[in-house]
C-alpha cells in the first residue's frame, strides 16, 4: 500500500454532496443568446478575431491566445455574432470585460475538427493543440494548461479530491467519463515525461474511485505499484505507473500543495511550486478536456457545473460556456427563499453581483443560498488570540496576525506574514470562535496590495516615459547644434573657396594677357603649385606686379601727341607741366 501523509491543519465541514451527486450529468439546453468573455484564463484575455454580424461555427476560434501565457476562446455553438461589447463577468470584482454576444442558430454546426494521435505526435504539437483548444485549469484556477504541461516532472497528480462541501461536478465526471480522464492523464504524463501518475480521490467518493480504477485497469501499463516513502527512485525511467489513491476526506485536501503533501510527502515551502520538486497537478476536469481536445479535436466550449443548495432539483449539468447563469439556475428551480447565489463552494466561493452573467471556464458550482440553509453570520467579536485559526491553517500561516495587520492596513506586515501564500480556504474563519470573517480581510489586503502595485507600476511607467521624453529632447537639441555647427563650417569653407576662386580668376585673367609670360606660366596646365596653392600674400604681390606691368604696357601703347613738337612747343609744354606741378603740390611744401 502507498504510504500517505497528512498536511497541517484542515477542517471537516459537513459535505452536503448527496443531493447533487445522486443524479447523472444532464446536458443543459442551448440558450438563445450566449455571452462569451474573451478573458477566460487567469493570465489574460484572448485577441478578438470576430466582428459583429459575422457568422460562426461551433468550436470556431473567436479569440486567439496572446503570448506564451494566453488562452484561446471559441464559439460554443453555431450562430451569429450579435455584438462585441463589454459585459459584467462572474468575478468578485464585478468588473466588465469584452465579450462576444452570439445568437444561436440552433443547428449546432461544428467547425472542422482535427484530432491528433497523442502517441504519434511531437509533444510540442500536442502542447500547441492544448493551447489552441483553450484549455485552462477547471478546478477553479483557470491557469492555461499548456503552460503547466511544459515542465519535465517525476510525478503527475490528477486531482479528484473535490474537497469543498456541496460541489460534485468532479465526482460525477469521474463516475461517468473515467476513460477519457485517464486518457487525458496519460497524454499529460507523456508531455511531461512523468514516471508515475497518481489520481487522488477523497474517500467519500468510492464510486468515482472505482470508475477510475476500472479505467486505469484497461490502460497500458495497467499495473499500479505500491510506493514507499523512499520508493521514488524505484521505477524504471520508461515505465509509467498509474495509481488511483483514496485520500482521507479532510478539507482542503484538494488544494494543490496539500494533495502533493498527502500523496508524496513532499512539503512545498513558501514561494515554491510543485514543479520545483518534480510534481505537477491537474484537475480531473482538465484531464478530461485534454483528452477531448487531443483525441477528438474539440476545443473547450463546455464544462460540468453543479447546482447545489436551495434548489428543488440539484444536480450536475454539462453547460456551454457563455450560457447565462439565470438560464442555468432555472434548470435547478431555486426555492422562493433563495436570497443569493454563490459561484464556487461555501468555503472559497463568492457571491454573484448579478445572475445575468455567463458561465465561464472557472464556473464549477452555483450554490443557491437561503437564510435557512446558510444563516446570516452573527456579529463578529474581538479576537481573543485563542490560536484556533493557526491550528486549522493548512499553510501554516498565522491567520490572527494577518487579520490584525490587514485590519490596520499595514500591508507591508501582511506580506511579511506571507499573505500571498494564503489559499483563502476559509479554515481559519470556519473555526474562529469570534466569528471574524478573516478571509474577507485577507482578500481586502490582497486587492489593496495589487492595486497599489498597479498604481506604482503605472507611476513608474509614467516616470520612465517622462525621463525618456526629456532625454530625447536633449538629444535632439544636441543633434541640432551639431548640425548647425557643421552647416556654419561648411558655409565658411564655401566662402573661403569662393574667395580663393575669385583671386585665382583675377590672376588667370591677367596672366592671359599677351606678354605676361610669368603669370601665364602659373596658369598653365600642370603648374598647379603656383596656381592653386600660393599663399594669399604671394598672390597679392603677383597681382601688384601684374598690374604694374599692365600699366607700363598701357603707357607704352598710349598715343604720344607730344612726340613731334617743335623745340619751342616742347618748351611751352614743359613750362605748362611745371606750372601744373606747382599747383598740384601740397600747400605746406609750397
Ligand atoms: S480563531 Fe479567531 S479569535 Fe482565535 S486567534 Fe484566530 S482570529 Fe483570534
Ligand atoms: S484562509 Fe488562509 S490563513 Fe485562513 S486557514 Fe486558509 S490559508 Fe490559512
Amino acid at each position: 500500500m502507498l504510504e500517505l501523509f497528512r498536511f497541517p491543519g484542515g477542517v471537516k465541514p459537513v459535505s452536503h454532496k448527496e443531493a447533487s451527486a445522486a443524479a447523472p450529468i444532464t446536458r443543459a439546453p442551448l440558450p438563445k443568446l450566449l455571452v462569451v468573455p474573451f478573458r477566460q484564463s487567469a493570465t489574460g484575455a484572448a485577441t478578438i478575431q470576430v466582428v459583429a454580424g459575422e457568422k460562426v461555427l461551433k468550436g470556431q476560434i473567436i479569440g486567439v491566445a496572446e503570448g506564451a501565457f494566453g488562452s484561446a476562446v471559441h464559439a460554443p455553438t453555431s450562430g451569429l455574432v450579435r455584438a462585441i461589447e463589454s459585459r459584467m463577468l462572474p468575478h468578485p470584482s464585478g468588473l466588465a470585460a469584452p465579450c462576444a454576444v452570439i445568437e444561436a442558430d440552433g443547428e449546432e454546426r461544428w467547425v472542422e475538427l482535427s484530432p491528433l494521435d497523442p502517441f504519434d505526435s511531437d509533444p510540442e504539437i500536442v502542447r500547441a493543440k492544448i493551447k489552441d483548444a483553450g484549455i485552462v485549469g477547471l478546478g477553479g484556477a483557470a491557469f492555461p494548461s499548456h503552460v503547466k504541461a511544459k515542465t519535465v516532472i517525476d510525478t503527475l497528480i490528477i486531482n479528484g479530491a473535490e474537497c469543498e462541501p456541496w460541489i460534485t461536478c468532479d465526482d460525477r465526471l469521474m463516475r461517468e467519463r473515467a476513460d477519457e480522464i485517464v486518457s487525458g492523464a496519460i497524454i499529460l504524463g507523456r508531455l511531461m515525461a512523468a514516471k508515475r501518475i497518481f489520481f487522488g480521490v477523497e474517500d467519500n467518493k468510492p464510486a468515482a474511485a472505482a470508475a477510475l480504477h476500472a479505467a486505469v485497469g484497461g490502460m497500458p501499463p495497467p499495473s499500479p505499484q505500491p510506493l514507499s516513502r523512499e520508493g521514488r527512485g524505484a521505477f524504471h525511467a520508461d515505465a509509467q505507473t498509474i495509481q488511483v489513491i483514496s485520500v482521507p476526506t479532510l478539507y482542503p485536501a484538494g488544494g494543490e500543495k496539500q494533495l502533493i503533501r498527502v500523496l508524496t510527502g513532499i512539503e512545498i515551502p513558501y514561494g515554491k511550486l510543485g514543479p520545483d520538486f518534480g510534481v505537477q497537478c491537474f484537475n480531473v476536469g482538465t484531464a478530461h478536456a485534454v483528452a477531448r481536445a487531443v483525441q477528438h479535436g474539440e476545443p473547450l466550449i463546455s464544462r460540468i457545473v453543479t447546482l447545489a443548495g436551495n434548489f428543488a432539483r440539484a444536480g450536475n449539468f454539462d453547460v456551454l460556456i457563455g450560457t447565462p447563469i439565470d438560464a442555468l439556475l432555472a434548470l435547478g428551480a431555486p426555492l422562493p427563499d433563495t436570497d443569493r447565489v454563490v459561484m464556487g463552494g461555501p468555503m472559497m466561493g463568492f457571491t454573484l453581483h448579478d445572475t445575468a452573467v455567463p458561465v465561464v471556464k472557472a464556473s464549477n458550482c452555483l450554490l443557491a443560498m437561503s437564510p435557512a440553509l446558510f444563516p446570516p453570520p452573527k456579529p463578529a467579536m474581538p479576537c481573543i488570540r485563542c490560536g484556533a485559526c493557526t491550528r486549522a491553517c493548512p499553510v501554516v500561516l498565522q491567520p490572527h496576525e494577518l487579520y490584525w495587520y490587514a485590519r490596520a492596513k499595514n500591508f507591508g506586515k501582511t506580506q511579511e506574514y506571507h499573505l500571498f501564500d494564503c489559499i483563502e480556504c476559509g479554515c481559519c474563519a470556519y473555526v474562529c470562535p469570534s466569528r471574524i470573517p478573516l478571509v474577507d480581510y485577507y482578500r481586502f489586503a490582497k486587492s489593496e496590495i495589487r492595486a497599489r502595485e498597479r498604481e506604482k507600476l503605472a507611476a513608474d511607467l509614467a516616470r520612465e516615459r517622462y525621463e525618456f521624453r526629456q532625454f530625447r529632447e536633449e538629444r535632439e537639441k544636441a543633434e541640432k547644434a551639431v548640425r548647425l555647427a557643421a552647416k556654419a563650417a561648411e558655409t565658411k569653407a564655401k566662402l573661403a573657396r569662393e574667395e580663393a576662386a575669385k583671386v585665382g580668376a583675377g590672376e588667370t585673367a591677367i596672366a592671359g594677357e599677351p606678354g605676361n609670360t610669368e603669370t601665364a606660366l602659373a596658369g598653365e596646365p600642370g603648374n598647379t603649385e603656383t596656381a592653386s596653392v600660393a599663399p594669399v600674400n604671394d598672390k597679392l604681390a603677383l597681382i601688384a606686379a601684374a598690374q604694374a606691368r599692365a600699366a607700363a604696357k598701357k603707357a607704352a601703347v598710349a598715343p604720344q601727341n607730344t612726340a613731334e613738337l617743335t623745340p619751342d612747343q616742347q618748351a611751352q609744354v614743359a613750362e605748362a607741366e611745371a606750372r601744373r606741378a606747382l599747383i598740384d603740390a601740397p600747400k605746406d611744401s609750397a
